[in-house]
């Protein structure tokens, strides 16, 4: 079906001025440009023009499920607490879930996401390790009452999420199929144009998740991740095994005592010193549970991560000033050298080749400098301990790392047996036990992901659409509709270009050029063809690229073919 429409008869209500309540880049562009409206806190209707991204995006997404074997169906938005309650999450999902009861009193929910009814869907029905993997997705509405729904479709309480779920007779399968939706994820992400790093969860840690989050590249994003060009990435909440570069610039000396009348912070004592920041060394005092009093040792520059710190002495917490009291040390002068007795002292390994440390004395107004560890103090462990920055050294490559925000537009788990165990999903191994279901659950944000590409794809004009996410491929512009050569014109190529498979529309209002030239780059219509006097004068009409700004004059015949060819080199 050829795709021509008419912006006459299009409902797409464009505004002139920026929304006052829009603070991201996605939400007022897709306000402006007469895509979305709001109807309550988090929650939107799609205007024609969203509603064809969304359905493109959606194709996306569906192609890529189907490609590896993943079946659509369509699971029920109402869900009943019974199946919460086998899972255990009726309790455990707090404010988030949106609960309603029928007109019987029974306690029913808004689905938030799937797990409970995809696992009672298959159970009783998948028996055997014969069935399996079975792998499901749908496409559909999901709720949740967001605390703070903000940005627009970035963060909503209805919102369309792609889930899929898998289920598996061992850990291979799982694996495996894990591993294609992942490969799907990224091809998914690469077909939006969407500039992204896939962040995984490091699976080493004990009790550790295997989970990949799918984040594109974006200033408003909520998460912070620091990423190699070799294709590393992780959240820098977390960022593991980051090598903080720390050069060791002096020799060792000896130990000497040094007054420093009123020095209290890293900067005041490198510059009384007359050393860099990152020669000293901070001490961050904490107490485990035990009552062990722990000195955090890190680069004097460098902030605690307190993740780390909690991975390194399980249940530590930092020192507040009543406990600064009764331990009698100084918050501002602490160090390795000779502390209180029994104490754990835990240094972060980036300080291990550093040989002469500027540290507290553990006593007000007096530091060390020419502290080395091994003769002056013993380090207890050896561990990353640092928030990853800007500029440290990757942990696979030799790479320079830099740091990012981000917007998860996906994410895909290894789930386990943690819903088929509680909801007795089970099945006959080969061996004739019978077992649990292993899980997989993978989810896209589609309506995230639209505004995604807005925050990536988008100038002072408006929205610059990739042409996989455009409502339409092509506008043409018809610069006076009372004339009998331009429009003509202009409706010939529109026809031309509807015919040769170009999704097109004619802008065939009676309008001045200036509110058509301003409507098309708000609404971000890839290429622009312009019909106006010179279609005339010189029988040329002027095609414009918009992610580029190019313009080309083209004779009128050529028109079509040319920018046909140019719309079919761009698709995803
Ligand atoms: P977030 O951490 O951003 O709240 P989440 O990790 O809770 O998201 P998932 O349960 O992993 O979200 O859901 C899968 C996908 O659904 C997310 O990757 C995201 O793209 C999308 N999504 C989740 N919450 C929202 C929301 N409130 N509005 C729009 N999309 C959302
Ligand atoms: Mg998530």
């Amino acid at each position: 079906m050829p795709v021509a429409l008419k912006m006459s008869q299009v409902y797409a209500p464009t505004l002139k001025e920026d929304p006052a309540e829009a603070e991201v880049a996605s939400h007022r562009l897709l306000l402006r440009a007469g895509m979305v409206r709001k109807v309550a806190a988090g929650i939107y209707t799609f205007l024609p023009l969203a509603w064809r991204s969304i359905r493109k995006i959606e194709q996306v997404a569906r192609e890529e499920m189907e490609a590896i074997g993943c079946q659509e169906l369509m699971l029920p938005i109402v869900q009943p607490a019974e199946l919460w309650q086998e899972s255990g999450r009726w309790d455990l999902y707090g404010p988030e879930l949106a609960r309603l009861k029928d007109r019987a009193g029974r306690d029913f929910c808004l689905g938030p996401t799937h797990e409970e009814v995809i696992t009672d869907t298959v159970r009783g029905e998948v028996r055997s390790y014969r069935d399996l993997p079975v792998s499901l997705f749908q496409i559909n509405t999901k709720f949740r009452d967001e605390a703070r729904p903000r940005f627009g479709l970035l963060r909503g309480r209805e919102f369309i999420m792609k889930d899929a779920y898998s289920f598996h007779a061992d850990a291979d399968s799982l694996q495996e199929h894990y591993d294609a939706q992942a490969r799907a994820y990224g091809a998914f992400c690469d077909r939006l144009g969407l500039d992204w790093r896939a962040v995984t969860a490091d699976s080493g840690q004990i009790g550790g998740k295997v989970t990949t989050e799918f984040m594109a590249l974006a200033e408003n994003g909520e998460a912070a991740l620091v990423y190699c060009d070799c294709g590393w990435a992780a959240d820098v909440e977390a960022a593991e095994s980051v090598v903080a570069r720390h050069p060791s610039l002096r020799e060792p000396g000896p130990l000497t005592r040094v007054h420093t009348p009123g020095i209290r912070t890293i900067a005041q004592l490198a510059s009384f010193l007359g050393i860099a920041e990152h020669d000293t060394v901070k001490t961050m005092a904490a107490e485990s549970p035990e009552g062990q009093l722990v000195f955090f040792l890190i680069p004097g520059d460098r902030e605690l991560n307190p993740v780390k710190a909690d991975r390194a002495v399980p249940g530590a917490r930092l020192l507040d000033e009543d406990d600064f009291r009764r331990y009698g040390i100084p918050k501002g002068s602490l160090g390795p050298v000779a502390p209180p007795d029994g104490t754990l002292l835990v240094a972060d390994r980036s300080l291990q080749d550093e040989v002469s440390w500027g540290v507290g004395a553990n006593e007000n107004d007096f530091h060390f400098v020419g502290a080395m560890p091994g003769r002056d103090f013993e380090v207890a462990s050896w561990t990353d301990l640092v928030v990853a920055e800007e500029g440290d050294l990757c942990p696979e490559c030799d790479g320079v790392l830099k740091v990012a925000r981000g917007i998860e537009v996906g994410q895909v788990f290894q789930l386990g047996t943690r819903y088929s165990e509680a909801m007795h999903a089970t099945f006959t191994a080969e061996d004739g036990s019978e077992r649990p279901f292993l899980m997989g659950c993978y989810g896209i944000g589609i309506t995230r992901a639209l505004a995604a590409v807005i925050e990536q794809h988008s100038d002072e004009q408006g929205i610059v659409w990739p042409v996989s996410v455009a409502p339409l491929e092509v506008a043409v512009l018809p610069l006076a509709v009372d004339d009998d050569t331009v429009y003509p014109v202009a409706k010939g190529i529109w026809q031309a270009l509807a015919d040769d498979g170009i999704e097109v529309i004619l802008d065939d209002r009676d309008d001045r050029a200036g509110v058509k030239f301003a409507d098309a780059d708000l609404i971000g219509w890839p290429v622009q063809v312009i019909v106006g006097r010179k279609a005339v004068s010189e029988g040329t009409v002027e095609v414009k690229v918009r992610e580029t700004g190019e313009r080309t004059q083209v004779p009128i015949a050529q028109a079509p073919l040319r920018v046909a060819e140019m719309i079919r080199s761009k698709r995803r």
